[in-house]
């Protein structure tokens, strides 16, 4: 029996991209007779013709199977959803890919050759950053060194991208983590099984503009780093050692030079401000608990042409 795998596309306003992927993906399909491929496209609540496009295919492809969000939840809600649909569809593998074709879908010839050999988990990693805009690309860069260090992560990818091939198993293993506020480069890293990297060179979106604004994508990166590690009891510890040393260092000049002690009082002053940063921290900490605890959903889905 042929497997089955699905191909898992978070779109969020990619109607100038639907068409292109479509044949790009059937293309490569063709020199992969042995499986069984779904189109699983994940409406990301888009607000352009993406939906009704994808619908069209739907019509014409009994491969194409849909899910369409209440609205714009976000591509980690996208490729969540992605993968329990999967599951769900009981696939053998399940391959995630973005729209705008920067995550090539010739590439998969290679994804398949090592599915073949064994490997689980077959993940992907920009190896160059030419053709990225130059503030980009400097603060991509710092992230990953920055998240590196922080976390102490050993098997972080420097450049790491969502383009990966996901054996059943480790689908499942993705679906077992449970974070309200997800970074699923964090989970790849802590889910182990046989794994094997490609490597490819920055490609450029093929049309449309990204969707991802800079507050978005630094939100993500803090929010990475806050899942991963232990800057929540970093920061307050960085910030009342850099006090307890002002106010020292304070006392000891003030005496040596005799000077005003006006500057204590200013130090703190410094030291409430910095005070006051630690405690709204420690709430936003709080307020990361509530959202686990309540629960709520990662997404809403308001059409689906899976049963
Ligand atoms: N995406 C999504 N929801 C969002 C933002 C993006 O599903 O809120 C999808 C998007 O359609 C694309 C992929 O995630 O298929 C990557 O987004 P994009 O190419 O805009 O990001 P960039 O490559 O510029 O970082
Ligand atoms: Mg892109």
């Amino acid at each position: 029996m042929k497997k089955k795998i699905s191909l898992i596309i978070p779109c969020y306003n990619e109607e100038e991209m639907i068409d292109i992927l479509y044949d790009e993906i059937n293309k490569v399909l063709v020199k992969l007779p042995k499986y069984d491929f779904i189109f699983l496209f994940v409406d990301d609540g888009s607000k352009d013709q993406t939906l009704s496009l994808i619908k069209a295919k739907a019509k014409k492809d009994h491969r194409v199977k849909y899910i369409s969000f209440s609205r714009n939840f976000g591509k980690e809600s996208s490729m969540l959803a992605g993968l329990e649909a999967a599951q769900k569809l009981d696939v053998d593998a399940a391959l995630l890919m973005d729209a705008d074709m920067q995550d090539p879908p010739s590439l998969m010839l290679e994804f398949f050759k090592y599915y073949e050999e064994g490997y689980k988990y077959i993940f992907t990693r920009n190896k160059t950053r030419k053709g990225q805009a130059l503030l980009k690309r400097f603060f991509a860069n710092a992230f990953y060194v920055i998240y590196a260090w922080l976390t102490g992560d050993k098997n972080s990818v420097h450049s790491a991208r969502d383009f990966a091939l996901l054996d059943r198993d480790v689908i499942n293993a993705f679906l077992t983590y449970k974070d309200k506020h997800r970074y699923s480069k964090g989970i790849s890293s802590q889910i182990g099984f046989k794994k094997k990297c490609i490597e490819y060179d920055f490609q450029e979106r093929q049309a449309g503009t990204t969707k991802w604004s800079f507050r978005k994508l630094f939100k993500y990166a803090m929010t990475g780093i806050k899942q991963f590690s232990h800057v929540y009891i970093l920061v307050p510890n960085l910030i009342s050692i850099f006090l307890s040393i002002a106010l020292i260092l304070q006392i000891i000049f003030g005496h040596i030079y005799k000077y005003d002690y006006r500057y204590i009082y200013i130090a703190i002053t410094a030291g409430v401000l910095l005070l006051n940063i630690t405690l709204k921290y420690v709430m936003k900490l709080g307020y990361d608990i509530r959202d686990q605890l309540l629960n709520r959903p990662h997404y809403l889905t308001a059409e689906t042409n899976i049963e």
